[in-house]
């Protein structure tokens, strides 16, 4: 058992479903510590890109294991905007690693034992002492299988496509709807039929369908989830 002052979170589900938003003002509520875990997929896939371990649409999966413990990732809260930013190296790539070029490899990187072992070791430490929400794939099969509170969140794919087209365009990101729609659907696809720590829903998850919830409607649920919750732990 964690903490039950503080419990764990884990918010799981398919792409651009709104996790990561749920997961950050959650924990701002809270006062909990958020964790984006794609963001550090996004950095190990960065690196390996950065490194050459990717050409061609080839990767070098050898090179990218051997390399693994040069890649050093942390967050730091960004003091304006409130938000964790994920460092590589030291070096703050918390723009970069939404760029199109590192979503159309992420999922791949994500395959390799070796880096989910890395990250979900990473992961567990961050959670050691509870008052954290971890947003991402695998949160409530394999990082935090004894959470306190699992939700599962799911939204129309056209919506999906929608609030991700949106969010690139507002970063300057020039791509197209059919080409979101595209990325979205190959990772889904490789993220629930990898071999390694596939995206399940599991049974002791809450589902949320966000597809006509305002952004707001959804953390009110959840944060009902979540007090409901404590009040069976008292
Ligand atoms: O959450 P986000 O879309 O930024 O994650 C990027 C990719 O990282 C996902 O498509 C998935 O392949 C991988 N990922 C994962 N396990 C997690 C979080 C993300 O495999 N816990």
């Amino acid at each position: 058992m964690y903490n039950q002052d503080k419990i764990v979170i884990a918010i799981d589900g398919y792409s651009s479903c709104g996790k990561s938003t749920l997961a950050r003002e959650l924990a701002k509520e809270l006062h909990y510590v958020f964790i984006d875990s794609g963001a550090m997929y996004r950095g190990i896939t960065l690196f390996a890109i950065q490194n050459n371990h990717i050409h061609n649409n080839d990767l070098d999966r050898g090179a990218i294991i051997r390399n693994l413990n040069k890649a050093e990732l942390s967050f730091k809260l960004n003091s304006e905007s409130k938000k964790p930013e994920i460092f590589l190296n030291g070096v703050n790539v918390e723009s970069i690693i939404r760029t199109p070029k590192v979503a159309a490899y992420v999922s791949r990187v994500a395959t390799i034992k070796e880096v989910r072992e890395k990250l979900v070791r990473e992961q567990r430490k961050m959670g050691t002492n509870g008052g954290i929400v971890m947003d991402g794939r695998d949160i409530g099969s394999v990082v935090f299988p004894k959470a306190e509170l699992k939700l599962f969140v799911t939204a129309d794919i056209s919506e999906r496509v929608k609030r991700r087209f949106s969010e690139l365009k507002e970063n300057g990101i020039e791509t197209n709807e059919e080409e979101v729609k595209a990325n979205l659907l190959e990772r889904d696809r490789i993220d629930s039929t990898r071999i390694e720590s596939p995206l399940i829903q599991v049974d002791d998850a809450v589902v949320i369908d966000n597809t006509k919830l305002t952004k707001n409607e959804q953390l009110q649920l959840a944060i009902s989830l979540v007090e409901r919750k404590l009040g069976t732990l008292a």
